[in-house]
């Protein structure tokens, strides 16, 4: 990996309300004091739901933890009359560094195609946050050898609308949908040329620079047996983790094998 610093980001979906959410960071960062982790090598970042998310600002706030924190999703509308939705704004008021955009399963199960993902991005950078971008093929994509193909163009859907200083801000994951939650990782060689793909595609899209820039995450069934070989890859800069990441135990081991 060149100059980049890894990022292991825990995506616990709908899962902990506020007090889950507490304890669970209270063990975390206790476990990684205890570990001597270096935060400064790598970044450990929790994507609580909305309902957590103030509560772990304090925690965070009040014990000076280096733990970040981000949203799993966001409305692409600034405020007004939309019942339900939660502005970009109103998640960096609560200090998020990041927000996730384009999950597979916000995808399938929300009317977010890819317009309104270009939105999130752009509202997500506006608000002054880092946007993770998911991306990655299906099975039937992998069956038919497309997937490289599938996961760079749904980089470049969002990329070609974004200036290159919008661009070097995102974080982009790519998760083959097969492998989340599925307990089956991608190869290290695999998740490699993924990302060796996208990163050359922003490359070709901006400059060499933003490519160096932008860290590509691994996701999918990521757990601490599988993050030692994906993280020698030289474009994996980390990874997305769900299951793994609803244990602190795990995912403070993962972090420091990263
Ligand atoms: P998983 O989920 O680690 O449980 O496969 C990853 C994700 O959905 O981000």
């Amino acid at each position: 990996m060149a100059s980049r610093i890894p990022l292991v980001a825990g995506n616990w979906k709908m899962n902990f309300d506020h007090r889950e959410a507490t304890y669970f960071v209270q063990k975390l960062a206790w476990l990684l004091r205890d570990a001597r982790f270096d935060y400064h090598a790598c970044e450990v970042a929790l994507m609580p739901s909305f309902t957590s998310l103030r509560s772990v600002q304090v925690l965070v706030e009040a014990d000076r933890l280096k733990i970040r924190y981000g949203a799993q999703a966001v409305s692409v509308t600034t405020q007004g009359a939309f019942t339900g939705d939660v502005s970009a704004d109103m998640l960096a008021a609560l200090g998020c560094t990041y927000v996730i955009v384009g999950h597979s399963e916000r995808r399938k199960y929300h009317p977010e195609d890819d317009a309104n993902i270009v939105d999130q991005v752009r509202a997500v950078l506006a608000a002054g946050m880092k946007p993770i971008l998911c991306v990655g093929e299906s099975f039937e994509e992998r069956r038919q050898g497309i997937e490289l193909d599938f996961a760079v163009g749904q980089v470049h859907d969002v990329t070609r609308d974004l200036s290159s200083d919008q661009a070097a801000e995102l974080v982009i994951a790519y998760e083959p949908v097969w492998a989340i939650g599925t307990g089956m990782v991608a190869t290290p060689q695999s998740a490699q040329e993924a990302a060796q793909a996208i990163r050359a595609d922003l490359a070709a899209t901006f400059d060499e620079d933003v490519a160096e820039r932008v860290r590509i995450l691994y996701g999918g069934s990521v757990t601490s047996k599988n993050a030692v070989e994906l993280i020698g890859e030289p474009d994996v800069d980390g990874f997305l983790i769900g299951g793994a990441a609803l244990d602190p135990d795990e995912l403070s081991l993962i972090a420091r094998l990263t």
